[in-house]
C-alpha cells in the first residue's frame, strides 16, 4: 500500500522508494527467453525476490543465477502455464520458498504460426489460446488467491490486440485481445482487496520469438510501423513492468499501456 503520500512524499529517499520493489516477492513467467529474462531482472533491480517459471528448467537456471549475482533471491520452477496443477505449484513455490506472492508477470507466450483463417488447424488456434490467454488466467487466479493488499499483476499482451502486422495471426490476436478483457475484469474484481491488474502491449523486441525476422525486414518494420525509428529494448519492457508493479503506478489500475515505440499510432 502507498505509504508515501502527502508533503513527504517528494524528498528523495521518499521518491525513490515509489519505484522500490524491496521486501517484495515477483514471480514472473516464461522467464527462460526474451523478455521474460529481462523482466525476471528488472524486477529484481529493484529489490524483489523472484520466482521464475518455464517449460527448459536449465535455462531458467541461467536466469536464476543471474538474479542471484545481483543478491536478490530466486526459485526456479518448471512450469508448463497450461497446466493449473504447474501455475498453482509455481505460486506455492514463491510463498514458501521465498515468503509471499506480491507480484505476478504473466509474460508466458507464443507467436504461434501463421495460417490463413480457412487454413489455420483448430489445434494451432487451440494452442496459441492456450498458452497466451489460458495461461495467464490459471496465474492469475493462483496468485489472486494469496496476494495481500497492494499486490499487482502485469499481464503481457501485444499491440497485435489493438491492430494487426498484415500477418494471418487470428489467434494470436483474439488470444491477446482476450488478455485485455480478463485485465479489466480482474482489476474490477479485485480493486477493492488492493490488487491491481494492467496490461502491457509491447511493439517489436528482438528476442526469440522475433529471431528469424530477417534484418531486412526489421527495416521494413520500423520504416512502416514505428514512428520512433527502431526497434525496443527489453529492458524498456521491464522499466515498464517495474513501474506497474510498484507504488510508483497506486492508482493505475486495468489499464493497458503499449510499449511500441509508436506502432498504435499508424
Ligand atoms: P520468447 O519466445 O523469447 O519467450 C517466451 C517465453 O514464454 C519463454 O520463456 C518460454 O519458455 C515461455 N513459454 C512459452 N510457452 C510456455 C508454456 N506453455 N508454459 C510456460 N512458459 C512458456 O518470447 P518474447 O520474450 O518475445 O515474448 C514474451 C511475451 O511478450 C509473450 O507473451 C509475447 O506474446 C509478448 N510479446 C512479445 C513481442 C516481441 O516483439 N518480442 C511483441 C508483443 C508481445 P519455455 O519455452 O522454456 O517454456
Amino acid at each position: 500500500m502507498d505509504t508515501d503520500l502527502g508533503p513527504n512524499a517528494y524528498t528523495s529517499s521518499a521518491w525513490q522508494r515509489r519505484f522500490r520493489l524491496d521486501g517484495k516477492v515477483a514471480v514472473v513467467t516464461g522467464a527462460s527467453s526474451g523478455l521474460g529474462v529481462a523482466i525476471a531482472q528488472g524486477l529484481a533491480a529493484a529489490g524483489a525476490d523472484v520466482a521464475i517459471g518455464a517449460r527448459r528448467l536449465e535455462m531458467l537456471g541461467e536466469t536464476k543465477a543471474r538474479i542471484e549475482a545481483m543478491g536478490r533471491r530466486c526459485v526456479a520452477v518448471e512450469t508448463d502455464v497450461t497446466d493449473v496443477g504447474d501455475c498453482d505449484r509455481l505460486v506455492a513455490a514463491a510463498v514458501e520458498d521465498l515468503g509471499g506472492c506480491d507480484v505476478l508477470v504473466n509474460n508466458a507466450g507464443i507467436g504461434g504460426d501463421y495460417h490463413a483463417a480457412t487454413d489455420d488447424p483448430p489445434e494451432h488456434f487451440r494452442k496459441v489460446v492456450d498458452v497466451n490467454l489460458f495461461g495467464s488466467y490459471w496465474m492469475a487466479q493462483a496468485a489472486g488467491r494469496v496476494m495481500p493488499p497492494g499486490s499487482s499483476v502485469v499481464n503481457l499482451s501485444s499491440v497485435m490486440a489493438l491492430t494487426t502486422a498484415k500477418m494471418p495471426a487470428a489467434g494470436y490476436s483474439a488470444a491477446k485481445a482476450g488478455v485485455l478483457g480478463m485485465t479489466r475484469d480482474l482489476a474490477a474484481q479485485w480493486g477493492e482487496r488492493g490488487i491491481r491488474v494492467n496490461a502491457i502491449l509491447p511493439g517489436v523486441f528482438l528476442t526469440e520469438a522475433t529471431a528469424h525476422y530477417s534484418p531486412r525486414y526489421q527495416q521494413a518494420i520500423i520504416d512502416a510501423r514505428v514512428p520512433a525509428g527502431r526497434l525496443g529494448d527489453p529492458v524498456e519492457i521491464a522499466s515498464t513492468a517495474v513501474f506497474l508493479a510498484s507504488d510508483a503506478s497506486a492508482y493505475i489500475t486495468g489499464a493497458s499501456i503499449p510499449v511500441d515505440g509508436g506502432v498504435l499510432l499508424l
